[in-house]
């Protein structure tokens, strides 16, 4: 046999485990992952090479409906992964409303190539509850294979990863073998730092903050990096920041450490917060923030 290649997109609604299962699947924590829902902006690469394939996953921000226009094009990230799929992922997990977003699982239900079903969260089941949802997705999405996971445990990803393989179609890399993602390392440290606003803030909070990394200098022993937090208003500028300079304090010491693990290196960090008024709705600003 020749060589296979393809696209595996994963989508599926907010917070059943996409990303975890991306980086289950990669093998390296790619994406952020958080209790909270929309902690996943962007379609973020993953790629996995072998001698004679190449898979390149994409992780993709839940689906929701639209409120304000950085949601509209991350929204455009989704329907990107509907239309560009050699296969598609579609996640849900067993703690989900099976009937949330059936206008969604119709446009699954009409798509030309292989729809793998994944039941998530298994461990958080019983065996009887998951075989019952097992049973009414084979009849929700009858075109779909279906495989119970848990990507936290690691429980039949390398089945996942076989069936992949499987229906992977014959065509040569798409990217050099040698890569590992389509994002810059200075995406993945904005993306650490917007990871601990998501886990230490509350509220609006999070949702109002985009990381942009104005400086990231790599020497032999260290990496230097300056970035800056954009809020929304001045108020969540004070709340950012915390009593005495805190909170940030916090925010920086545990993304750091995230990018040392990361990296494999020293990093020097150093976060200021700035306001960028209603950043989320404006076109430019979008822009210039990737989206
Ligand atoms: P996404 O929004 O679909 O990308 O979901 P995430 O990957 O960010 O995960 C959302 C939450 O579900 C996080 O708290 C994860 O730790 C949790 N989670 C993901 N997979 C599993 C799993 O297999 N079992 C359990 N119990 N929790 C999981
Ligand atoms: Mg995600």
């Amino acid at each position: 046999m020749g060589h296979k290649s393809g696209f595996v997109n994963i989508i599926g609604n907010p917070n059943v485990g996409k990303s975890t299962i991306m980086n289950a699947l990669v093998g390296e924590k790619l994406s952020i992952i958080t209790s909270k829902a929309q902690t996943t902006r962007h379609r973020i690469m993953g790629i996995v090479n072998g001698e004679d394939f190449q898979i390149v996953y994409s992780d993709t921000p839940g689906v929701l409906k639209p409120n304000y226009q950085l949601q509209e094009s991350m929204m455009k990230f989704v329907k990107n992964a509907l239309i560009d799929a050699d296969i598609l992922l579609y996640v849900t997990d067993v703690v989900e409303n099976i009937n949330k977003n059936k206008e969604f699982l119709d446009k699954i239900k009409k798509t030309s190539f292989p729809v793998i079903l994944l039941l998530n969260k298994i461990d958080k089941s019983t065996e009887e509850r998951t075989k019952e949802l097992l049973n009414i997705w084979k009849t929700l999405l009858p075109n779909a294979q279906i495989i119970p996971i848990s990507a936290l445990e690691s429980f039949n990803i390398d089945k996942l990863f076989d069936l992949i393989i499987e229906l992977l179609p014959e065509a040569p890399a798409y990217y050099p073998k040698t890569e590992l993602t389509d994002k810059t390392e200075r995406f993945f440290v904005s993306e650490m730092i917007r990871e601990q606003i998501l886990i230490h803030y509350k509220k609006e909070i999070p949702y109002s903050v985009e990381v942009e990394v104005e400086e990231f200098k790599e020497d032999e022993n260290i990496i230097r990096i300056r970035s800056i937090i954009y809020v929304e208003r001045q108020s969540q500028k004070g709340i950012v920041i915390g009593h005495q300079g805190k909170m940030l304090k916090k925010v920086g010491t545990e993304a750091r450490k995230q990018m040392e693990i990361f990296f494999n290196k020293k990093i020097y960090l150093e976060t200021f917060v700035k306001v960028n008024p209603d950043w989320r709705n404006k076109t430019i600003q979008l822009q210039k923030f990737g989206y």
